[in-house]
């Protein structure tokens, strides 16, 4: 019997060393990776210049307490800002510890202001993590059954829909900042309208409320921009990192521009390995590649070579419904639960994820190859098919 705590449903595979876009199980097969450890491998498994940056990072120190001076991290806050035009960061480990640190920025930035009980709009189907503030921040009953009571402070509306924030704006004086994923991933690769980030950016700015986005998802090269907010051009007043941004090493990140910048201070929060210098150093080699090797217009170009794949592939299929998401970022709806394409891809040699009950997502690493994406689409298209006509 496992002595695990049997928090996750896991595949019956076990993984021992990966090579690219490709996992090897423990009897030598070969997988190929079309989810990166949900956003995570943003450089794939095992590259060699990652690699070699943290061997030699390891070799020479890996953890220095926050009470010091820590170079790397003061390197990596520069690059991020450089790369966001944010202002200041506070690096934790994880994305559940990114939008607390953001949660908690909003709540002290509402009492600077002189408001007593500050509140934060949240979005419905939205994802935010699983600690006690992030999952009350969730729109999803599923995270938060059973650990009642929740965290209050949030106000939830629907996701796109600009009118019921506006509605609030005209009664709720206690709000103080909206909190919003540009793209919703675990609620099932939701895009909003093209002009809805713009908007919430003007209604924040009416209103003096922090737009806060998380981009632990949508962040780091994964939407072929370095944060899918600048799609849209807007600065917001937060923003919040993780998943991609170390490839894997743990680490998570909260950026301040604007009303938010200088909120904290000492004493206000903190955390014990947030930033250290194997995480810093991972972070940095990231955006180093990421820049080197032309990701950004790598993932551009290939999500949409694997979008139009699907759409050549399904077009006509009953039952499918569509394509959705921005660079490697990508949603299959179909119009019934599609959980069982798991375990079928798997046995194909192929690692999928199935989200929001109905929806295939794939979130490959900014390395694959357009011969590897193909392969991607020759083994998914035929599966999604025959499962739909069975
Ligand atoms: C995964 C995710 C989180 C939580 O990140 P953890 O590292 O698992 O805590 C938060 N927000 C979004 C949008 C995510 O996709």
């Amino acid at each position: 019997m496992s002595h695990l705590m049997n928090t996750y449903a896991r595949q019956s595979v076990s993984f021992v060393r990966g090579e690219g876009v490709w996992l090897i199980d423990n009897q030598g097969n070969r997988y190929l990776d079309g989810l990166s450890g949900i956003a995570v491998n943003t450089l794939g498994h095992a590259h060699p210049r990652f690699t070699a940056a943290l061997a030699a990072q390891i070799g020479t120190l890996i953890h220095c307490s926050n009470v010091y001076q820590v170079k790397e991290q003061e390197l990596l806050a520069d690059k991020l800002c450089e790369l966001s035009d944010m202002q200041e960061v506070f690096f934790g480990n994880s994305g559940c510890e990114a939008n607390e640190a953001a949660i908690k920025l909003a709540r002290l930035y509402g009492h600077g202001r002189g408001i007593e009980s500050p509140a934060i709009i949240v979005m419905e189907k939205s994802f935010h993590g699983r600690t006690m503030a992030t999952l009350s921040a969730t729109g999803n009953r599923k995270v938060q059954a059973g650990f009642e009571p929740l965290v209050t402070g949030f106000v939830r509306v629907p996701y796109n829909d600009l009118e019921a924030i506006r509605q609030i704006a005209l009664h709720n004086f206690s709000v103080v900042a909206v909190l919003v994923e540009p793209i919703q991933g675990e609620g099932g690769i939701c895009t909003p309208d093209a002009s809805y980030l713009q908007q919430l950016r003007e209604i924040c700015t009416q209103h003096h409320w922090l737009l806060m986005v998380d981009e632990v998802q949508t962040g780091i090269g994964r939407t072929g921009q370095w944060f899918a907010h600048q799609h849209t051009g807007i600065l917001p007043d937060v923003m919040t990192l993780a998943k991609g941004l170390g490839s894997g090493v743990p680490i998570g990140a909260c950026l301040a521009a604007g009303m938010a910048t200088g909120t904290f201070k000492p004493g206000n929060h903190g955390s014990t390995f947030g930033g250290n210098p194997l995480a810093c150093v991972a972070g940095l080699t990231t955006l180093n590649i990421i820049e080197q090797d032309q990701l950004l217009a790598h993932a551009t170009q290939l999500g949409l070579f694997i979008k139009q794949g699907f759409i050549t592939a399904l077009q006509g299929v009953q039952g499918f419904r569509a394509v959705r998401g921005m660079g490697l970022m990508i949603g299959v709806e179909l119009d019934r639960p599609c959980g069982e394409l798991v375990k079928l891809a798997l046995t194909k040699g192929l690692l999928i994820n199935v989200t929001a009950d109905n929806v295939i997502r794939l979130l490959p690493s900014l390395v694959m190859s357009q011969a590897e994406a193909q392969q991607l689409l020759n083994i998914l298209c035929p599966l999604i098919k025959d499962f739909l006509q069975s």
